[in-house]
């Protein structure tokens, strides 16, 4: 990575979790940082605007958009397809803008092997998965169905925690936007730059 360029920052979680509660709070409080609203085949659930929470597709859309090779990763999860498109992300990293990807274990693995860009990633882990599934139940917005399949779904994702640069729990909701807020800043420091996003201008002091 230039030092021009943003950094990407890739944030996978089982479904249920916490991940986009923790994200509209770090969104809301470290600037420069932009969302790559995915695309999915999903419906939308109830409150969910298009083109805010993901560009909602048909099948045929989406499959148009994969021949096209328009996608830096894709992956079916849970029944359904979501994207990342490529040409997105890639300006607005060119432009200098960090950018946080919601993607899903698979699309996190495609990513990592991916020459052609340098994630950093974090997974957020729930404290238990009988607390997962407290919290699926909670959020009202899932039929059983749905929530069995995310469950099951869930032991195998945490699996993935070990390939991943940094672990966040979601337990205390505050502790885990804490956290992330501090990666982010953390890696904006390795990469010589601002808390803010901004390059660091290193200034002479005038003496020879
Ligand atoms: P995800 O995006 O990971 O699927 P959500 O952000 O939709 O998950 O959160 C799932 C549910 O859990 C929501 O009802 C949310 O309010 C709740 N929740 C999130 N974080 C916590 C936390 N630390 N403690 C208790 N409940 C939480
Ligand atoms: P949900 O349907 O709950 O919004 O998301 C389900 C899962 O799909 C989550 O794990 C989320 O991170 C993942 N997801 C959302 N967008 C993408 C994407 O563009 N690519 C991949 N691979 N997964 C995604």
């Amino acid at each position: 990575m230039s030092v021009k360029e943003g950094q990407l920052f890739i944030l996978s979680a089982p479904s249920g979790t916490g991940k986009t509660t923790i994200l509209k709070r770090v969104m809301a409080n470290v600037t420069n940082l932009g969302f790559s609203i995915s695309h999915t085949t999903r419906a939308p659930r109830k409150g969910e605007q298009n083109g805010v929470d993901y560009h909602f597709v048909t099948v045929a859309e989406f499959q148009t958009m994969r021949e096209n090779n328009l996608f830096l990763e894709w992956a079916e999860v849970h029944g359904n397809f979501y994207g990342t498109s490529r040409p997105a992300v890639l300006e607005l990293l060119e432009s200098g803008q960090d950018i946080i990807l919601d993607i899903d274990v698979q699309g996190a693995a495609i990513i990592a092997t991916d020459a052609t860009v340098h994630g950093v990633s974090v997974f957020v882990a729930p404290p238990s998965l009988s607390e997962l599934e407290k919290r699926l139940r909670g959020r009202g917005t899932d039929t059983n169905e749905t929530i069995e399949l995310r469950l099951n779904n869930a032991a195998k994702e945490m699996d993935a925690t070990e390939s991943y640069d940094y672990l966040v729990i979601n337990d205390d909701l505050e502790e885990a936007v804490s956290t992330l807020q501090s990666v982010i800043i953390a890696e904006r420091s390795h990469g010589h730059r601002l808390p803010t996003g901004e390059p660091i201008q290193l200034k002479g002091d005038g003496k020879k």
